[in-house]
């Protein structure tokens, strides 16, 4: 831990050393000028491609997997390998007055068997949250439960986890993943919600039906995280590069939180980014929402400048923790999403081997 705060200090980036200087106004464009932001754009997608083509050889990845927890940097984004870590994380955020969301990494299982082990874990962890007392709740991926196997096995394994859930008087988060489980995913929350009432879920901004889909989920009054979006999709179904979507994503927190003051939803505004967060936060002020009626939310480890700015600017903060051993993906993303953070492994790894 103490070689991360060096390089925080040193600026890699992570926590914002950059972008913590663009004061937080939504109407502040970063970058500089024309010419300049686009030679940052360019700069930063062919770096991107470079991880997604570096994530796809075996031989990186196992390099990292087998050193990342080992030499600790993995940690930086990923709370350990096993729940009793994810939970002393957790333990940590919460008594630093944040929410958490725990979330058991993985994706699409091929056997009922896996799936019901999943499902076992879901519960297990929901357990021991509620015998730690931890404040937050966990995040689920459909697939993990089966939904490529149907959507009935799916359905009924997150409403026995919902269900449980409820008995504790605790909540459930669906994460949303690429756009072919979208229909799926929606139906299964809205059966699941109809009978728990205790579910929330992850709705991104950068698919051209989410309005929609926002207010066809109005009557069950849910929490809605609203991200922009993780994956690869085509044109016809999702808007592209950054500028549509963040036009998107600030016009679906403002309907968003309007539908709050009625009662309609409980947003909770899923971002790193520092316009994002800003335009939630003028907003919320705008329509006279009390803190208590939205939420922020971001990612273990990622951008920790602006979660105590959250905090300090009074507003409920849920950290979304991952923990697991398949946690080599997940890092990878991470790492493309900002090029700092490359620096940040590298450094760590030349750091490693030359001690
Ligand atoms: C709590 C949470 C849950 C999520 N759940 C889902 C889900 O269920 N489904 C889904 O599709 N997506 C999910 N996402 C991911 C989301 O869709 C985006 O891909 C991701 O958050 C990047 O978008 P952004 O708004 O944070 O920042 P971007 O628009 O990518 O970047 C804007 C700024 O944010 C900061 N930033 C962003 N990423 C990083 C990073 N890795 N390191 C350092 N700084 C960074 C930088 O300052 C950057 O300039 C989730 C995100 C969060 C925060």
């Amino acid at each position: 831990m103490c070689e991360l705060r060096e390089l925080d200090d040193a600026g890699d980036g992570i926590d914002g050393a950059e972008s913590a200087t663009y004061p937080l106004t939504a109407t502040t464009l970063p970058g500089g000028d024309g010419v300049a932001a686009n030679r940052r754009l360019i700069h930063d997608m062919l770096i991107r491609n470079f991880i997604f083509w570096l994530s796809s050889k075996r031989g990186v990845t196992n390099a990292i997997a087998r050193r990342g927890m080992k030499y600790g940097f993995a940690r930086r984004f990923v709370a350990g390998e096993t729940l009793a870590e994810a939970l002393a994380a957790s333990d940590e955020l919460c008594r630093a007055g944040r929410h958490v969301s725990l979330n058991h990494l993985g994706e699409n299982v091929s056997t009922e068997a896996a799936a019901r082990e999943v499902c076992a874990g879901y519960l297990e962890m929901t357990e021991q949250m509620h015998a730690k007392n931890l404040a937050g709740n966990i995040s689920i991926k459909l697939t993990q439960l089966g939904l490529d196997l149907g959507k009935d096995l799916c359905g009924a394994l997150t409403l026995s986890i919902a269900k449980r859930a409820a008995e504790l008087g605790r909540t459930i988060e669906m994460d949303m993943e690429g756009s072919v489980y979208t229909d799926a995913t929606l139906d299964i929350f809205e059966s699941v919600q109809r009978e728990t009432g205790n579910c929330g879920l992850a709705i991104q901004a950068y698919l051209h039906r989410t309005e929609k889909d926002i207010q066809r989920l109005a009557p069950l009054r849910p929490k809605i995280r609203l991200v922009k979006g993780a994956y690869r999709e085509p044109a016809n179904i999702a808007v592209q590069g950054k500028p549509a979507v963040d036009a998107n994503y600030r016009k679906l927190t403002t309907m968003l939180l309007e539908g709050a003051t009625r009662g309609l939803y409980f947003p909770a505004i899923a971002s790193h980014d520092p316009f994002m967060v800003a335009h939630a936060q003028s907003e919320a002020a705008r329509l006279g929402l009390p803190k208590d009626k939205y939420e922020l939310q971001m990612i273990y480890g990622i951008r920790r400048d602006l979660q105590q700015q959250a905090r300090d600017a009074g507003n409920i903060l849920q950290v979304y923790v991952p923990f697991g051993t398949d946690w080599c993906p997940y890092f990878m993303r991470r790492l493309s999403e900002r090029p700092a953070n490359c620096w940040f492994v590298l450094r760590s790894l030349v750091a490693e081997s030359s001690s």
